[in-house]
Formats: C-alpha cells, structure tokens, sequence
C-alpha cells in the first residue's frame, strides 16, 4: 500500500496518513480536443497521467505523494471549433478552488498543479485568487512545456523537429502508454502532411504576437510532424520526462518554503496604524 501513488486506489486511512506526512499532493490537469486525425481527444489526459504517475512513483522513494485523478475538463474554447468539451474559466477556476481547500482541510500543505495543457490559463487565475483568499498551504504551478522543453533537449539528436499539437512527442508518448489510442492509418505522412497556413502577419509568423484561434491556421487540428513518433521514442520520453518531473516533486516534498503560507502571513500582518 505504501508505493500506492495514485489517490483513487488507497483506503482512506493511508490518504489521511499521506497528509500527515505532509506528502506532496499532486492535481494533474488534463483536456478534452481534437488531436488530429490520429490521436483520441483525451490524449492530454493520457499522457499527462502517464507522465504525473511515473514521475510521483519515482519520487516516491524519497518523499511522501499522493496523486489526485487527472482534471479531464479544461478551458478549451479556443479550440472550438474543432471537436473540445470544457467549462468556462470561472467554473474551473472554482471547482479547482473547492479541490484545493478539500485538501487543506484534509491535513496538505505542499499542493502542485500540474498543467498538462499548455493552451490554458484558467488554473494560473485560480492560483493567484488563491494565495489572496488566505490559505494555509503553499501551492505550485508546475507547466508541462518547462518539463517538455528539457526532455526535447536531452532527447538532443533523437527528437525530431518541431514538437507541434498532436506532433511527433504527443502521438510517441500516447502510443507507450495507450497503443489501442494511436490510429496507424490515420497518421499523417510527410506527402499529405498538413502545411500550418502563415497568418499573413509577420509578427504572428516570428512569435511576437500570440493569434487567437487555433482553428485559423491549421484544418485538421495538428500541428509538427505526427510520422515522426513512434513507441520507442514514446517510452523514452516519458521516462525523462518523469525523470525531470519527480526533481521537481522530490524538491517540494524535502524542503520547506522560505516564505509563510498565505494564512500565516495574514495573521502576521499588523495595521501600520494600530
Ligand atoms: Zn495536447
């Protein structure tokens, strides 16, 4: 039962002892969209649950954790409109508020929300809401595309280009950890690759300047180079990146903040006037 990670799969008394120890809770946040032609719309929650658990296994041989089930809603309205299922960023942002303050009271204090989805910004919102509202718990926002980015980089010649939406890494990583969710047949050649149309700005083309709407640049909901993957590659991605992921968690779990909680600084806090 102690290298149970997962929250789902433990008596409760273990979850309680979990907080106790003041584990390292873990909120993985996931999304439902069109991942073109090849991949389920699920594949954020596939691979960023495949990714979360390996990584909390790992450190779980040095730090307490405990994995809470994967956010498969997400705010993906910029996805429309391709095939994406999601609520506003105010529901979101309160259900995420509700999660986090049910851990509080149940004994956590070191609370991590790991962005799966890098087009979402709602759970930042919510973050900052958060350390206004007085909690009594540090809470960390940790970003898929940081972790990705180094794995890319260590991968060095072995990653091919352009990582994309639904490109080489996503269809490589859900192929290792859900071979049923890959569509062979349906996976984009280089001939009839899909070319992302130029915005006709070149601010837009260069970086500068984010557009709006996915749906304008590209018509099968993919981006980069899908051909490119394959389960090898998906296997060893998601080892480094847990690798790379369980750093993170096992600095959490062994260190404390510099800094009070939220909650502490506000009882800290004396009226300059009094
Ligand atoms: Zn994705």
């Amino acid at each position: 039962m102690k290298d149970k990670v997962m929250l789902l799969e433990m008596p409760w008394h273990e979850a309680r002892r979990r907080a106790q120890q003041n584990a390292v809770a873990v909120i993985p946040m996931g999304s439902i969209e069109e991942h073109g032609p090849h991949l389920p719309v699920g594949t954020d929650v596939i691979y960023t649950e495949g990714i979360v658990k390996r990584a909390a296994e790992i450190a779980a041989k040095q730090v307490p954790i405990v994995v809470l089930p994967t956010f498969a809603y997400n705010v993906v309205w910029w996805a429309k409109p391709f095939f994406s299922i999601g609520p506003k960023p105010d529901t979101l942002q309160k259900l995420l508020r509700e999660i986090i303050h049910a851990l509080v009271y149940q004994g956590f204090r070191k609370i991590v929300l790991f962005q799966g989805h890098a087009g979402n910004t709602a759970p930042w919102t919510a973050l900052l809401q958060l350390a206004d509202e007085g909690i009594d718990a540090h809470l960390f926002d940790v970003n898929l595309g940081a972790v990705v980015q180094k794995t890319i980089r260590a991968l060095g010649e072995e990653a091919p280009p352009r990582s994309g939406h639904g490109g080489w890494w996503e269809r490589s990583v859900v192929e290792f950890v859900r071979p049923d969710c890959v569509y062979p047949d349906l996976i984009p050649t280089e001939e009839n690759r899909e070319k992302v149309k130029p915005s006709n700005y070149k601010c837009v083309d260069n970086g500068d300047v984010k557009l709006v709407g996915f749906a304008t640049r590209t018509p099968h909901g993919y981006t980069g180079c899908p051909e490119l993957g394959s389960r090898e590659l998906g296997e060893k991605f998601l080892e480094l990146a847990a690798k790379f992921l369980a750093e993170i968690f096992i600095e959490i779990g062994k260190k404390e903040p510099a800094y009070p909680t939220p909650r502490e600084q506000l009882e800290q806090r004396v009226p300059i006037d009094s």
